[in-house]
């Protein structure tokens, strides 16, 4: 930009001063516009359960808390809204600590294998749906630096999507491969999968396919964009393939120097 600024002065002088000051108004329009966005997006994000549970505290209030069956029913409705609300506005802190300049990652050196077995080992003991789990992850160890807190919640997004939309019995394969200094990690689903249009947008913040169903999955449209940055601030990078009624694949990366010794773990 700055070589054509000097071009362009000496042919026309005075024109090119407004052109960048054009410039730099468009950059802060966007950021503007885009902070308004988020703000409207993040009101009706609140409203929207806060609305609906005001509307069952009412009718309950009117007298539903008398009848045993609906009563139960319409507290169970509020209670859910409300864990949603929670989640809701952690993601949103979580967002704007790493917006926030003073955002650290607190690293060390830690055996992927290990750690990716550990974080599958937590879903596979906990896992409610009949999902079959497959591991191919590599058969020695792979030290990398990361932020192992970090890693968790990146990889608790990923796989709680997989599980979110998997069909019952359906497999999720979790697979790990080493790739030009590169650690690749992916999660496989067999569920609905992303249309192709969408799957780019699947990584910006409230962005959801399909706005109902994942609502109804009490999703936040946080998770992935949360992963995203997360993945960024390690110097790696992250992404999805898909394929409608087949399945959905989330992978990312992360440098990684492989090592000659093999029996590390
Ligand atoms: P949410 O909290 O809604 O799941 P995410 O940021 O985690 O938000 O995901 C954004 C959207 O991407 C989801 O609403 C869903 O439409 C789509 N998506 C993410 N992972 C999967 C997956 N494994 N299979 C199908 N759709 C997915």
């Amino acid at each position: 930009l700055r070589a054509n600024f000097s071009v362009i002065q000496k042919e026309t002088g005075f024109v090119n001063g407004l052109i960048t000051v054009l410039h730099d108004i468009t950059e802060q329009e966007k950021i503007d516009m885009e902070r308004r966005e988020f703000v409207a997006n993040v009101s009706h994000e609140l409203r929207t359960p806060l609305t609906t549970m005001r509307s069952y505290l009412e009718a309950l209030a009117d007298g539903a808390w008398r009848d045993e069956t609906i009563a139960p029913n319409f507290l169970e409705v509020t209670q859910n809204e409300t864990e949603r609300l929670i989640r809701l506005v952690n993601d949103l802190l979580q967002l704007s600590k790493m917006d926030s300049k003073d955002y650290r990652l607190t690293t060390e050196w830690i055996n992927f294998v290990d750690f990716y077995n550990r974080i599958i080992d937590r879903f596979e003991f906990t896992k409610e749906q009949n999902v079959v789990f497959e591991r191919q992850l590599l058969d020695h160890a792979a030290f990398v630096e990361f932020d192992e807190d970090k890693l968790t919640q990146i990889l608790v997004n990923i796989i709680s999507n997989a599980l979110k939309y998997s069909p019952e019995g359906g497999k999720i394969t979790f697979r790990m491969i080493e790739k030009e200094q590169h650690l690749i990690i992916s999660v496989s689903d067999e569920g609905v999968g992303i249309p192709k249009e969408n799957i780019g947008q699947i990584f910006e913040r409230f962005y959801r396919v399909d706005k109902a169903r994942t609502r109804k999955l009490g999703g936040t449209g946080l998770g992935l964009a949360i992963a995203k940055e997360m993945v960024e601030a390690h110097g790696g990078e992250i992404w999805a393939e898909s394929e409608e009624g087949k399945g959905t694949t989330v992978s990312f990366s992360l440098p990684y120097v492989p090592t000659e010794e093999e029996d590390w773990s």
